[in-house]
């Protein structure tokens, strides 16, 4: 397979469709290196559109550290949108990468990072246009293994049938086992084809191989048992875990973006994994336990990414950031060092308390104090209580209270709606709420000119979590919850219209409960969809319910099966043999706390209470305060 740049094709093609700026590559900080200088070359895909890839972490660390290492190349290629696919389609321009322009064929690995499982189709697009066979057991020696990761890979069963591989868990170390066991496959004289480079990464026990494993199921559908069909083959492929993430300093050249994107900023995570236990949440399960980066490192790399990217917002990431044990010293030496410079901070609040306020005013001593978000995502204090949100009213109107008297006018709270035992009840307390909040807020400030979101998402169940079991509300109950609520807060004279109301119908979540939870089956309702012009699942203006459910109605796939069945106790999951590391009794366990009322601690602080993570993954928390100072310590 050639790898010469097509872009002299791609060029008299880009006049013609919308946005052709995100085709063209060459950022500030993209790397291309030359095909012949590398033996190992990774194709790396977000797939989503450019705007929506191009930020996303996981991409850009992995880019980075592939193309540090000797004689390997890593290049990005994004879902292009349906105007252009039409015209490369007409053309016979294939799926290429932005940066050098190269068919994404000619790569050794097209590795795919999914956030969502709404990408799916996406991807058979890209794979489609690339030339590469939907199926991989159709695959020959010319094409590249086709590698999932990210977070939707912890349960990659959907779409089994068209990946060769898939990763669990944090990616820097693995890629580069990867591209070793490649590299040494290939300079042997690639022996046994294919199939023994499959076998090769198998048998390592950190890379599964769907087509080693065999699925059997009941006559009622429920699976039976997941076994490998060849010797050698682990039972179980455990994640992976980074240890020392100041080891792994990435990215430390950011990506400057040419097109505009969801996100201009610089990232830097401050910490891994979280262990508040949120029922609901399966980024917290899976990213177990807690590691942070130091102070320093942190510092060091906030410093040197501004300078080699110019971005003028610099984002402290993580899933609960105000919990970095040294968050305040955090806060305050950066917002000391760029105090009067036109450098802001951001962070992503979740928390709440107090403390977060007192970080939210640091946050915004060079930027504008525009608007606060804060998640209590049940609507009552019995719904928090299931959900293991351990926020009561009186912490939330203490909280905004405090923010609208220091001079924030706008809170955004976040919802989930749908969730386990939930009643209608549940859903209209929200309303009560977002009253309250603006009750305080008006006390506390004497002004009429408050305001507050109300944001509502769908709840979906998600493999390796105590909801895992659970039923999924159907769209017909969440979307009257969803009306009364709007209702409630409409009818309401005194508050209602300082109240914003966001909501999205329930139905795209039944169709991502359909791609979280299910199993090899529906993979061919991926595939009739993709057939049937599904593309860009997770953009409500291409999202199509009816679609996927004649998709499903084809396949033969009883959708409700697959969402709105609770499970039992010792039903076989499709994801069973892809260890995340958690205790399937614990998760049981903490699914019935859940329904009866039990609440867990965060392990960070209290002890262990044995959700198996750390001493199946050889792992522990890391945390401060380590002490050490934020570097260097003059005033910019
Ligand atoms: S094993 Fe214990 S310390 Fe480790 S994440 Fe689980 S509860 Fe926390």
């Amino acid at each position: 397979m050639t790898a010469e740049s097509i872009f002299p094709r791609l060029e008299p093609l880009l006049p013609k469709v919308q946005k052709p700026i995100q085709y063209v590559g060459g950022e500030l900080n993209s790397t291309v290196k030359e095909w012949d200088s590398a033996d190992v070359r990774w194709a790396l895909m977000y797939p989503d559109a450019y705007e929506v890839g191009l930020p996303n972490q996981g991409v850009a660390i992995l880019y980075e550290i592939l193309n540090e290492l000797p004689a390997t190349l890593a290049e990005r290629t994004y879902a292009v949108w349906p105007d252009l696919e039409a015209l490369m389609r007409a053309e016979g321009v294939p799926q290429f990468t932005v940066d050098a322009h190269r068919p994404v064929r000619a790569f050794d690995v097209f590795g795919v990072s999914f956030s969502t499982e709404l990408g799916y189709t996406n991807m058979l697009t890209a794979l489609d246009l690339a030339g590469i066979p939907l199926v991989a057991a159709e695959r020959g020696d010319d094409d590249p293994i086709v590698l999932a990761g990210g977070h939707a890979a912890f349960n990659p069963e959907p779409i089994a049938d068209f990946l060769d591989a898939a990763v669990l868990g944090d990616g820097e170390q693995i890629a580069i086992a990867i591209t070793e066991v490649i590299r040494e496959w290939k300079d042997e004289g690639r022996p046994g084809g294919r199939d023994e480079l499959l076998m090769r990464l198998a048998e390592s026990g950190g890379v599964y191989v769907p087509r080693f494993y065999d699925v059997d199921y009941h006559p009622d559908g429920r699976i039976k048992r997941v076994a490998p069909n060849r010797p050698d083959v682990p039972w179980r492929v455990h994640k992976h875990t980074v240890m020392d993430l100041d080891e792994w300093p990435y990215p430390k050249k950011p990506l400057v973006p040419l097109a505009e994107t969801v996100h201009e900023r610089f990232s830097v995570e401050i910490f891994r994994g979280c262990t508040r236990g949120c029922r609901f949440c399966q980024a917290g399960m899976i990213t177990r336990p807690v590691r942070e980066r130091s102070i320093t490192t942190v510092g060091a790399m906030v410093k040197q990414g501004i300078e080699e990217s110019g971005f003028n917002e610099v984002g402290l990431l993580s899933l609960s950031s105000a919990d970095h044990s040294e968050i305040g010293d955090l806060a305050k030496g950066l917002a000391d060092r760029y105090e009067g410079t036109n450098t802001s901070l951001s962070l992503p609040s979740t928390r709440v308390d107090a403390f977060n306020i007192d970080l939210a005013n640091e946050f915004s001593r060079n930027g504008r104090r525009s608007g606060l978000t804060f998640a209590p995502e049940g609507g009552s204090e019995r719904m928090r209580k299931v959900i293991n949100k351990m926020v009561t009213e009186e912490d939330l109107i203490r909280t905004v209270t405090a923010a609208y008297s220091q001079g924030w006018r706008q809170v955004k709270l976040y919802f989930m709606c749908g969730l386990p035992t939930e009643t209608d009840e549940d859903v209209l307390g929200i309303a009560d709420l977002a009253k309250k909040v603006i009750k305080a807020g008006r006390e506390a400030t004497g002004s009429r000119d408050i305001r507050c979101t109300v944001s509502i998402g769908g709840f979906v169940p998600k493999p390796h979590t105590p909801f895992q079991w659970a039923g999924q509300a159907d769209h017909e109950t969440v979307d009257r919850r969803l009306k009364a609520l709007r209702d409630s807060l409409r009818r309401d004279k005194e508050y209602g219209r300082a109240i914003g109301y966001r909501y999205h119908d329930g139905k795209p979540s039944i169709v991502e409960g359909l791609l979280s939870r299910g199993d090899r089956r529906v993979g061919a309702v991926i595939r009739a969809v993709w057939e049937d012009g599904g593309r860009f699942d997770g953009w409500s203006e291409h999202f199509s319910y009816e679609r996927w459910m004649a998709a499903a109605e084809r396949a033969g796939v009883d959708v409700d099966w697959y969402t709105t069945r609770e499970r039992e106790e010792n039903e076989v999951l499709p994801w069973d043999h892809l260890d995340a590391g958690l205790d399937r009794e614990w998760l049981w366990q903490d699914w019935q706390d859940a329904v009866s009322g039990g609440e867990v601690e965060d392990c960070r602080w209290t002890p262990c209470y044995d959700c198996g993570v750390c001493p199946t993954m050889g792992t522990e928390i890391q945390i401060g305060p380590t002490g050490r100072k934020l570097l260097p310590l003059t005033v910019v």
